[in-house]
């Protein structure tokens, strides 16, 4: 039997392999249009998890038009199934399934091998910092949702340089720049020597998600009358949440990742839990909640016909070899 950290550590993993696998099968799709090879292959949908600011104004023409996306239907699903699940459980897609949050962590993990620690930043630069993803989620969504229009969204999604925009950003990371090159090293570092780094200072996606997870209603609870206030719980949360003063953790740093419940010495001390019907769970069926709405919202979405785009492979034909022409 694994461990409960072991457990959402394997959950990670595997998560993020099936991401990479993902990758590798759109790259075979993408060289076979540029290098004109025949049969052409199918493309994995689930590589437009990583077009979230065309899910976002896939989002706006949605609302306005009430049409669900023809172009990108699966990154609108992603995005939806990952505000779901916030609401839900805290920000659990963060600390349980996304790739970024993984490698995040796991640079961490050999930060903390190579100098037998990590650092904090001081709180007086903790919080500015902090702000700084809100920031840039509200410079996001005030483009889409306050700036452009309900035609202009809508107009966008059928751009060649939306319908293509993954194949422009697999053609970004294959040919980073220096500067591009340096940020990532940069944060490379940083992540190696400061806990979660990009996802506590700098991800847009993850200060939306916070926001969204306020309302959660499974939260992280502390009974006072049988905690003995020895601290571990603090100590072992990733996001330095000073859980042992809360009763309930309503900050929407919490990615729900239950290290706290885990470590905590006094069964049925701390709990993921709701407050008025006392459904409380357990790290492993935590495991089985975040990783089933996961799978159930990706079956209805493929079963009801919402997953696979409408682009032809004429018009992928005719776009990808061109690529680099389309640049908005
Ligand atoms: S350790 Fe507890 S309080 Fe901290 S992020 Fe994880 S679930 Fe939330
Ligand atoms: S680890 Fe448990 S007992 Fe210790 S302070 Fe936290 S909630 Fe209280």
């Amino acid at each position: 039997m694994l461990k409960n950290s072991r457990l959402r550590n394997s959950i990670q993993v595997v998560f993020t392999l099936f991401v990479l696998y993902i990758g590798l099968k759109f790259v075979q799709f993408v060289n076979n249009y540029t290098s004109g090879q025949s049969p052409v292959l199918s493309r994995p949908a689930g590589v437009e998890g990583f077009l979230p600011i065309s899910a976002l104004v896939s989002l706006r023409a949605w609302l306005y038009t009430g049409v669900f996306d023809k172009i990108h239907p699966a990154g609108l699903v992603i995005f939806l199934a990952v505000l779901l699940i916030s609401f839900l459980f805290k920000k659990s897609f963060c600390s349980w399934l996304c790739p970024i949050g993984t490698t995040s962590e796991g640079l961490a993990k050999a930060g903390e091998f190579f100098f037998g620690r990590t650092f904090h930043i001081p709180k007086f630069l903790d919080y500015p910092l902090r702000s700084l993803k809100y920031i840039l989620f509200f410079f996001f969504f005030s483009s889409v949702f306050l700036i452009m229009s309900g035609p202009a969204a809508v107009g966008f999604i059928n751009t060649p340089y939306n319908m293509i925009a993954d194949v422009k950003m697999l053609q970004f990371f294959q040919n980073l720049s220096g500067t591009a090159l340096l940020i990532v090293g940069l944060l490379a570092v940083l992540s190696l020597l400061f806990e979660n780094f990009w996802c506590r200072y700098l991800c847009p996606y993850g200060a939306l998600l916070g926001l969204v997870s306020i309302l959660s209603p499974w939260k992280i609870s502390r009974r006072r009358e049988t905690c003995i206030k020895c601290g571990a719980c603090t100590r072992a949360c990733p996001n330095r949440i000073a859980v042992d003063k809360a009763q309930r953790v309503r900050s929407p740093e919490c990615t729900g990742c239950l290290n706290c419940v885990n470590a905590c010495p006094v069964p049925d001390t701390l709990r993921f839990t709701t407050p008025l019907a006392k459904l409380y769970l357990t790290p492993r069926k935590a495991a089985i909640a975040v990783l089933g709405a996961w799978l159930l919202i990706i079956a209805a979405a493929k079963l009801s016909g919402h997953w696979q785009t409408e682009i032809t492979p004429q018009t992928y034909q005719a776009l990808i070899p061109h690529a680099a022409d389309f640049t908005h």
